[in-house]
Parts: C-alpha cells; sequence; structure tokens
C-alpha cells in the first residue's frame, strides 16, 4: 500500500513538470502483454467493462481496428432511484447537463445587461425550471440513442448489465432482471469512472441528493444548501443561484483545493457578491425532515452547533472510485485504500487487465485526473498502443482544465503556491493583471473581477508553468492557450503573438505587471 503514502494529485493545476512518461523509451512504449498469446479461444478479444467516457472511447476504437469488443454498462440507481442511460457520468449527470444549466444562468445574467444594450426586457422575467430540466434530459436521451448507433456502427456488442469478476479472464454479467451470464476475454478494460460520496451522517441518503439526482430533478430545489467546497459545490451552487434560488455553500476548508488560491477566493468573492452564501468552517451533522417538507440541517461550525432549514439538501464531496464491488480481488487487480487502481500507461499489476478514466492513479505522474477527455484521451491511446502499433503514451501533465463556476476559472499547470514550493519564489517572475470585458462596460458590471496571470520559470527562458484566468468563456480561452502550454511557450512567446481585438483573450499577450514590482494591476478603461 506504498501509495497511499504517496502525494497524489486530484488536480491537473497542480503539476507541470515535464512529464515522465515523455522519458518512456519505446520498447516500454510497447508496454503491452505479450505472455498470452493473441490467438485465443475467449468469447471477446477486449470486454470493457463501463460505459463512460472512456469506456465507450476506448471500444468504439477498438471495434474500428477490427477486434472482437464487448461493452458493459449499467447505472446502479441512486438511494432516492435516480437512474440513466448509456454514456457515463459526463453525459448524463455531470459535464453535459452541468454545462447546459451553468448556460442557462448566464442566459439570466445576458437578460440584465440585454436592457443595457437597449432591449426592452420585463424586470419580473422568470425562468421554468421544468422546462430547462426537460430540455436538458431530451438532448440527454439524444445522446444515450447516438452512443447504441455508435457502438453499433463499429461492432462492438453491448451488455446493459453490472459485470463483476469471478476469475482473471471471466465476468459475471447481472442484467436489469437479474438474468446471469459469463463471458470471457482476452484482455479486459475496467472504466467503472465514479459516485458521488456521501458524509455518513444521520438523514444523508434519505433527505440528501448529489449530483447523481440534480439534473433530473422535476421540481424547482427551492432554498438550496451545497456541502462541499470544489468543482461540483461550486459549479452547482453558481448556476442554482444564477436561476433565483436562495443558495448556500457549506465549506469544510478552503474553496477549490489544489487551485491557485488567489484565484479560488476570488471565484468566493464574485459569487457571494452574486448572493450565494457561504458558511465557513462548518461541517453538517444531521439531515431531518420536517412535517412542513422542509429539510432541517444540523451542523458544527468551530465547535459551534448551528441549525438552519432547507428544501434541498445536496452533497458533493467528492466521489468514490466504483472499484470495491466488481471482484477486482477475484482477477487479482490491486486497488489503494480509496479504492483507485494504480497504473502504468494504463496497464494494472494483472498484466491483460487495463484501467483508464476516474479510477486509477497514473503511476510515472502521480496524477488521478478525473475528467472527462483525460478519460477518452487515455482510452484510445491505449486501445491503438495495444491493437494498431502505437507507442504514444498518455501524457497526464499540463492537462488544462475549468471550474464552470459564475465567473469562469480556466487554469494549466502550477498553482503560485505549488509553483513556489517547485521552483522558489525567487526564481519565478508572476505577470498577472486585472480585466474588464469590453461587453461588461455598458452592461455596468463590476470592474476588476476578471484577472490573467502567467507563472514563469526564470531559469527556463521564463517558460510559462502555470496559466490561470478568470473571466468569461475562460473554457474557450484556456483550451487554446493549452496548446502553447504543451508546446512549451514562454513568456515571450506570449508576447510574440499578436492579440485579438477587442477579446479578454488577448490580455495575455500584453501581461507587464510583475507582482514582484508590486505595480498596480488593476484596471481602468480597456
Ligand atoms: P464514467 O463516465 O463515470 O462511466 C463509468 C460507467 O461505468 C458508468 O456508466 C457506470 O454506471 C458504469 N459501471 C460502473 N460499474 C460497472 C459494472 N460493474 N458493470 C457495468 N457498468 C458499470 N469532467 C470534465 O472534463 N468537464 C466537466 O465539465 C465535468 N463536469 C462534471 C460535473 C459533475 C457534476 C461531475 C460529477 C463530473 C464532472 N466531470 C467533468 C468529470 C467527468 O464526468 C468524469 O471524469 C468522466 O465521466 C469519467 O469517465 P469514466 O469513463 O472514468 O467513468
Ligand atoms: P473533490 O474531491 O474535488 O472535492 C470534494 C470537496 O468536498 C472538497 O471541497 C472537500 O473539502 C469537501 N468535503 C469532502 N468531504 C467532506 C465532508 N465530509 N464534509 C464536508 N465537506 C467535505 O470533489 P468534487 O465532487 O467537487 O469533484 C470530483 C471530481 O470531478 C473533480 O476532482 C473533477 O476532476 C471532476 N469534475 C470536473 C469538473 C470540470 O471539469 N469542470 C466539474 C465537476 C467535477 P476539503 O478541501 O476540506 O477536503
Amino acid at each position: 500500500m506504498e501509495a497511499e503514502h504517496k502525494i497524489i494529485s486530484n488536480n491537473p493545476v497542480a503539476d507541470g513538470v515535464p512529464s515522465p512518461t515523455k522519458e518512456v523509451t519505446m520498447a516500454d512504449a510497447r508496454l503491452v502483454d505479450a505472455e498470452e498469446p493473441e490467438d485465443h479461444t475467449y468469447d471477446y478479444d477486449l470486454i470493457v467493462i463501463g460505459g463512460g467516457s472512456g469506456g465507450l472511447a476506448a471500444a468504439k476504437e477498438a471495434g474500428r481496428l477490427g477486434k472482437k469488443v464487448a461493452l458493459l454498462d449499467f447505472v446502479v440507481p441512486t438511494p432516492t432511484g435516480t437512474t440513466w442511460g448509456l454514456g457515463g457520468t459526463c453525459v448524463n449527470v455531470g459535464c453535459i447537463p452541468k454545462k447546459l444549466m451553468h448556460q442557462a444562468a448566464l442566459l439570466g445574467e445576458s437578460l440584465k445587461d440585454a436592457q443595457h444594450y437597449g432591449w426592452a426586457v420585463p424586470d419580473n422575467v422568470n425562468h421554468d425550471w421544468e422546462k430547462m430540466v426537460n430540455a436538458v434530459q431530451d438532448h440527454i436521451g439524444s445522446l444515450n440513442w447516438g452512443y447504441r448507433v455508435a457502438l453499433r456502427e463499429k461492432n462492438v456488442n453491448y451488455l446493459n448489465a453490472y459485470g463483476v469478476f469471478v476469475d482473471s479472464h471471466t465476468l459475471e454479467c447481472t442484467d436489469r432482471a437479474k438474468k446471469v451470464t459469463r463471458v470471457t476475454a482476452r484482455r479486459f478494460l475496467v472504466a467503472t469512472g465514479g459516485r458521488p460520496k456521501y458524509p455518513d451522517i444521520p438523514g444523508d441518503r434519505e433527505f440528501g441528493i448529489t449530483s447523481d439526482d440534480f439534473f433530473s430533478l422535476p421540481t424547482p430545489p427551492g432554498k438550496t444548501l451545497v456541502v462541499g467546497a470544489s468543482y461540483v459545490a461550486l459549479e452547482c451552487a453558481g448556476f442554482v443561484r444564477g436561476l433565483g434560488y436562495d443558495t448556500t455553500v457549506m465549506v469544510r476548508s478552503i474553496l477549490l483545493r489544489g487551485f491557485d488560491q488567489q484565484l479560488a477566493n476570488m471565484i468566493g468573492q464574485y459569487m457571494e457578491c452574486h448572493g450565494i452564501k457561504f458558511v465557513r468552517s462548518a461541517v453538517p451533522t444531521k439531515v431531518e425532515k420536517l412535517e412542513s417538507g422542509k429539510l432541517r440541517v444540523t451542523f458544527q461550525q468551530d465547535g459551534v452547533e448551528g441549525v438552519e432549514e432547507y428544501d434541498t439538501v445536496m452533497w458533493a464531496i467528492g466521489r468514490e472510485a466504483e472499484t470495491k464491488k466488481i471482484g477486482l480481488d477475484k482477477a487479482g487487480v490491486q486497488v489503494d485504500r480509496i479504492g483507485k487502481i494504480h497504473t502504468v500507461m494504463e496497464r494494472t499489476n494483472v498484466p491483460h487487465i487495463y484501467a483508464i478514466g476516474d479510477i486509477i492513479v497514473d503511476e510515472p505522474s502521480q496524477r488521478s485526473l478525473e475528467l472527462t477527455p483525460v478519460a477518452i484521451k487515455a482510452g484510445i491511446l491505449l486501445v491503438r498502443r495495444l491493437y494498431a502499433g502505437s507507442t504514444q503514451p498518455m501524457d497526464y501533465i499540463n492537462v488544462p482544465t475549468t471550474v464552470f463556476t459564475p465567473i469562469e476559472y480556466g487554469a494549466i499547470g502550477y498553482s503560485e503556491e505549488d509553483a513556489i514550493a517547485q521552483f522558489g519564489e525567487d526564481n519565478l517572475e508572476i505577470y498577472h493583471s486585472y480585466f474588464k470585458p469590453l461587453e461588461w462596460t455598458i452592461a455596468e458590471r463590476d470592474d476588476n473581477v476578471c484577472y490573467a496571470k502567467l507563472i514563469c520559470d526564470k531559469r527556463d527562458s521564463e517558460r510559462v508553468v502555470g496559466f490561470h484566468v478568470l473571466g468569461p468563456n475562460a473554457g474557450e480561452i484556456t483550451q487554446g492557450f493549452g496548446t502553447a502550454m504543451k508546446a512549451g511557450a514562454t513568456k515571450s512567446t506570449f508576447d510574440a503573438t499578436v492579440g485579438i481585438h477587442p477579446t479578454t483573450a488577448e490580455e495575455f499577450t500584453t501581461l507587464e505587471v510583475t507582482k514582484r514590482s508590486g505595480v498596480e494591476a488593476q484596471k481602468k478603461g480597456c
């Protein structure tokens, strides 16, 4: 259990060092199991367990390469009975509904802006929760269907069944009607993802919900408590408030652990200014349902007991890898204390069993990145190494990410805190600037809440080791600069880039003020 003692980051911004996977030799890069012959009598060449982001991508790629593939996907209902179709977390209860509801909230803000631009928008515009949920769920339904078709087109056999290993080549599959069958394969890919944790306090499962239930709530959430302070909590609290509901976030310690704390705190301030309440240094201890239907939450705050009533209580306190009930012990696959599988080039300790996505810790980089594009890319690259002679490893370093809070935060590489710890403060030059998007001026939105920061390694020609942007469309901006970071951009590369005017991203081509100088980085006008 050595891995438990290592520092494992589940946060892509806590990195930035050259990738250890780049050091892999060509021979290592063919790290596929050659212990058994490719000619075999198993039912399948490859069985993929889990039809989420990673599993679907890998299964389709293996099917495209002419392999005999089966993919199992089965959703165990939540404690309140919510279930969904093929596609996994991202499509059904993650990225997709989250981003659509984030957009619904942003549109509400745009309606206010629109008045300043001359549109006669009435003051009492209402939002229809049910209509939004139906539209979102309809879109998800079309995606579920699309995945089924795509699997069929790639000749992947889709089994809507829950898979459990009985030995390292055999899976027992239980379908919805509890019919049990067995299938065998030469190789397996475990891509079972994660499910939300519950705090294990009285009333948590009975009265609380998680992101697995939230996006299909048939009625408006009303006064909402979100417990947790990372991606899921802040994103959900952001759009719930944006849609007009009384929203409180209960924070145990800090916001967005692992991210640059200057920007994390700026997000907190922005959210507070936009009506979101924060209960800090607090943890819930009990949830009860009152006769009125309200949920009474008892919590401890700095050793003092507090009580408050809500209509909806949502746990957003992290996710648990779905690895504990799938017979990995029978197959000989080791997991760590929290259920993560430690892999080298997505290979587990059992040569013919591989794993990708939310359930893994990549040993060389010590990264455990719970992000859809990471699962997809790792799955596709693995299958190409297994079946198409590729030698390309997955690179878990400098993965761009964005937190879709009401003001979006995009990040690549080191946070300021981690960069100082890694390189030493004297070896860094940090360029920064506050800015106000042009579109916000007429709309009379706040000054100096948007922010750009580049952290540069002075000893390496000011190579950019940390990129941080807070502002509208940060996801779109960060994606582009992600390529620059992958290519090893330095501050002078950014300076040599001609801006696109008037945009917010151009801010990164004109950064001049260093933190060290102490010169005012706030802006007036644009
Ligand atoms: P999953 O997508 O979780 O798929 C695993 C599948 O396997 C599930 O369908 C599960 O039911 C099935 N399964 C489990 N066990 C078995 C079994 N024994 N037999 C058969 N089937 C089984 N990431 C981003 O990049 N951007 C975002 O904006 C983003 N937003 C998110 C918002 C929320 C609210 C959440 C919760 C997550 C978000 N994520 C986001 C993370 C992203 O959803 C995950 O990283 C991604 O889905 C992981 O893919 P995966 O293939 O590892 O697993
Ligand atoms: P995280 O593991 O990132 O964060 C968990 C949060 O819950 C922390 O703030 C933690 O506080 C708090 N917490 C943990 N246990 C308790 C408890 N018992 N009581 C109170 N608070 C508690 O989980 P998330 O669910 O937010 O996200 C999971 C992953 O999903 C992310 O790491 C991310 O990779 C992915 N994701 C990506 C998104 C994107 O790309 N935009 C969006 C959403 C999710 P503390 O700091 O004190 O430990």
